[in-house]
């Protein structure tokens, strides 16, 4: 890294490779990681993410869309790719040339991607998603009779899987989740007395994966924990997980200020003694300070949230941002700008170009923000998306 004041993103290789192996050192018998990297691997990049996997051992990946697929194999990605998303016919032929495997969750589009791959004369595997308690995708159970006739009959499209998605396993509904299991589990076995028998099922994903190890089966869906993170709270820590993700920006300017000195939008910051004001190029657009918004996690995390807004609307701004330089944690002084930022640091103690950690949440990160990859702590690989962009626009045939 130059000595650019940029913000940048460190990727540690290391971590999620280790991360992979503590992760399918615990699958039960013979069920394989696919790795869920959508999302730009969320936020760490796709690309870099799987091949990465891919030296690991990994043989799968899962993405939101056709197109995310399609960027994959452009890189040479070469393991399955399931499409978990819904997709539109207007897709198809690119995803069926580029051997991507789409998931199927209305009998239409199997109708449709039929005659598609008619046309094309290519045979096509597909994933078949049932609808258990999600309320997002999938065959319900009444639809089921109808796909396996389609099914039945189809001469290119095969189901080699089937798979559900459950909606409360990070929160620990026990009962709801075991619900949507045999509700899966119905289906899987209506198919089969249809005569179809898709050969692989999955239905974990990272919550599912660590409290329920009897439903394995031959894949597990896997992102979170990948990335180092825990689904939620109350999950016991049995994985050895590393964080991959460090978030830097270097101070671009520094500033003598007397106190009483008012600092950013609306004033929110007033120096209390003499000091030195430093700004860091990150803000709101590269998603520092954005939170998504989330229900309270029971009645203490209310108050929090309600007591906070109170406060700010009576000019008390409480839980600023903290960011660290040299060790040491400082909040964040006023509002976080769009693209600038202002710190409180104390006199004498930071230099312009100083090295600022910031706590980016990683799939808020704005993905035109440097990812710099570390492998055995050297950096291997730098990658601009604006580059990515214009190299990909500049190869395409129009
Ligand atoms: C995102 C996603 C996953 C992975 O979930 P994690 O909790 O991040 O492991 C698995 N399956 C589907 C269908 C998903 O959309």
């Amino acid at each position: 890294m130059n000595d650019l004041p940029e913000t940048w993103i460190e990727v540690d290789l290391d971590a999620v490779k280790a991360n992979y192996a503590a992760i399918t050192g615990k699958l039960q018998g013979n069920s394989r990681c696919l790795a869920v990297i959508k999302a730009d691997a969320y936020g760490l990049g796709a690309v870099e993410i799987a091949k990465t996997l891919e030296k690991a051992g990994c043989e799968a990946f899962a993405v939101t869309t056709v197109s995310e697929g399609l960027v994959l194999r452009d890189h040479g990605i070469r393991g399955m790719l399931l499409i978990l998303g819904p997709s539109v016919p207007e897709e198809w032929r690119l995803a069926v040339m580029a051997d991507l495997c789409l998931t199927m969750a209305s009998t239409e589009a199997v109708e449709k991607l039929e005659k598609i791959c008619a046309e094309l004369g290519r045979a096509v595997a597909v994933h078949l998603k049932i609808e258990t308690g999600m309320g997002r995708t999938g065959f319900s159970f009444g639809e089921l009779d109808e796909l396996a006739q389609i099914l039945r009959s189809a001469q290119y499209i095969k189901a080699e899987g089937i798979y559900t998605h459950f909606a409360r396993a990070a929160q620990k509904d026990h009962a709801y989740t075991r619900k949507q299991y045999e509700f899966f589990c119905q289906a899987v076995d209506k198919m089969a007395t249809q005569g179809i028998s898709p050969q692989w099922r999955h239905v974990c994903n990272s919550a599912a994966y660590l409290d329920y190890p009897q439903w394995h089966h031959d894949f597990v869906r896997i992102g979170t924990l990948l990335i180092g993170h825990y689904p939620g709270p109350g999950f016991q820590r049995e994985l050895c997980l590393r964080d991959p993700w460090t978030a830097k920006s270097r101070i671009s300017y520094l500033r003598k200020v007397p106190k009483g000195t008012c600092v950013g939008y609306q004033s929110i910051y007033k120096t209390n003694s003499a000091t030195e004001l430093a700004v860091i190029p990150v803000g709101y657009a590269d998603g520092f300070g954005v939170e998504p918004h989330f229900t309270p996690q029971g009645f203490i995390d209310l108050m929090k949230i309600i007591i906070k807004n109170v406060a700010a609307y009576f000019g008390v701004y409480l839980g600023r941002e903290r960011v660290r330089i040299k060790g040491k944690t400082i909040g964040v002084a006023g509002k976080v700008g769009m693209q600038l930022t202002v710190l409180d640091v104390g006199i004498g103690l930071c230099q312009v170009g100083d090295e600022v950690e910031i706590p980016l949440r990683r799939t808020l990160a704005n993905p035109r923000l440097i990812r710099q990859y570390i492998e055995t702590g050297q950096v291997v690989k730098e990658r601009r998306i604006q580059e990515e962009v214009r190299m990909a626009a500049q190869a395409s045939p129009q």
